[in-house]
């Protein structure tokens, strides 16, 4: 049999996946456990391969103003591409309107507000405790301050330390070849997650937010080729076909699976060996983007929430659309990297701007049609800033070297 690459039998596994739920139906819901079975496979790597290559990349530096720079170019990265989202989501929603003139009825409910902590114990609760207790919660901001110590620390002490260097990097290297074998599963995996959801999702469930859908997918795909293909090409000089194409198969499974955390150990796979990024770049810049770097969640909030206040009838203010920015990029940094998340995340700017949390309603019963295509951004916007930080790293490494 003629080999065919790894990202063509994805996009069969898609296409087939999509041509299955379509017939079959709800039926189809008996493939669900490939989808599961692939999705446990992925999981269950990340929080060793997140611990063990940050380590490693943090101590080949062993350079604590180097490491300080990264993170603030990352940081401000994440910030301005976040907040783009929002605008870009605001200007389709408040130019094609996809909450007007809809026939929908609202539930009496209202969704319960997602609880917000402070700025302050937020920042705090980054420090673990324990640092085991860390891991076994994959809480992974605690991880990536947990693997940022040990590396450093592994770099000052020197020698006597070697042994723990040698341990963690023998450790990263086994979990990139997990990640290898286990890819050769992804087609499977990608149909068992992909036609249960095509299955499920019949058109009169569909059709009468199907403008909605459709900004936000038109939104996430305006935003990947104008902002990540103008920052690859001139913040990084990098091919932005080249770009597209070599982070596919991260947002593909993302696309699958509504999660940028599960979809990580794929991320980092992708960005290192078709974007050539580095494993210390990558191990820093992408599990801190599967968990507070959300494009696609915080362009989809800004939607929604016009959405809503067109379906009701309410007119947003300049300002209030000006807050929204705001109050959705926060929201979105909140965001767990977790299916459905987001949508609870929403209830945060719904009330920022005064909208009953009733309405969340009208969104939930597609939000995993939405949280398909925002994952999807969501974790191209990760690797595009390690292909931004990447070529920063370059530049000035050459600097300081030459
Ligand atoms: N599912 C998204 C993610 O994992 C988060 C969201 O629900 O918006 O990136």
């Amino acid at each position: 049999m003629k080999k065919i690459g790894l990202l063509t039998q994805i996009l069969i596994a898609f296409v087939l996946a999509i041509i299955a739920g379509v017939i079959v139906g709800p039926g189809i819901e008996v493939v669900k456990p490939l989808g599961d079975l692939f999705l446990r496979l992925i999981k269950f790597i990340i929080v060793p391969l997140v611990l063990a290559s940050l380590v490693v990349g943090v101590a080949g530096t062993g350079d604590v103003r180097r490491i300080g720079r990264m993170g603030g170019i990352t940081i401000v990265y994440y910030l301005i591409t976040t907040a783009i989202a929002v605008l870009i989501g605001l200007i389709l929603a408040n130019l094609f309107k996809p909450g007007s003139g809809l026939d929908l009825k609202l539930s009496e409910e209202a969704a319960e507000p997602a609880e917000v902590p402070g700025i302050i114990d937020t920042l705090l609760n980054i420090i673990p405790t324990n640092p085991i207790q860390s891991l076994v919660e994959a809480n992974m901001l605690q991880i990536i301050f947990f693997a940022l110590f040990l590396g450093i620390a592994i770099a000052i002490v020197g020698d006597r330390a070697k042994p723990v260097y040698h341990f963690f990097d023998g450790l990263a290297e086994i979990m990139y070849k997990i990640t290898h074998i286990i890819m050769k599963v992804a087609p499977i995996g990608i149909f068992g997650l992909i036609a249960p959801v095509v299955g499920q999702y019949g058109a009169s469930v569909l059709l009468p937010l199907i403008k909605l859908i459709l900004v936000v997918y038109a939104g996430c795909i305006l935003h990947a080729l104008i902002v990540y293909s103008s920052s690859v090409k001139f913040l990084a000089n990098f091919s932005p076909v080249k770009f597209f194409k070599g982070i596919l198969p991260a947002s593909l499974v993302a696309f699958s699976t509504s999660s940028s955390s599960a979809t990580l150990p794929i991320t980092i796979q992708n960005t290192e060996e078709h974007l050539g990024v580095s494993k210390k770049v990558s191990s820093f810049v992408l599990p801190l983007g599967a968990t507070i770097n959300m494009d696609g969640t915080a362009l989809y909030q800004g939607v929604c929430v016009v959405f809503i206040a067109q379906f009701l009838g309410v007119d947003l203010s300049f300002t209030q659309q000006l807050m929204i920015i705001l109050v959705a990029t926060l929201a979105s940094i909140g965001t767990a990297g977790v299916p459905g998340a987001g949508l609870i995340m929403l209830t945060m700017v719904i009330t920022a701007v005064g909208l009953p949390l009733e309405a969340l309603a009208l969104v939930a019963g597609v939000d995993r049609i939405l949280d398909m295509i925002r994952t999807s951004l969501n974790v191209t916007g990760d690797a595009s800033a390690a292909v931004v930080v990447q070529s920063f790293e370059d530049k000035h490494g050459a600097k300081t070297s030459g």
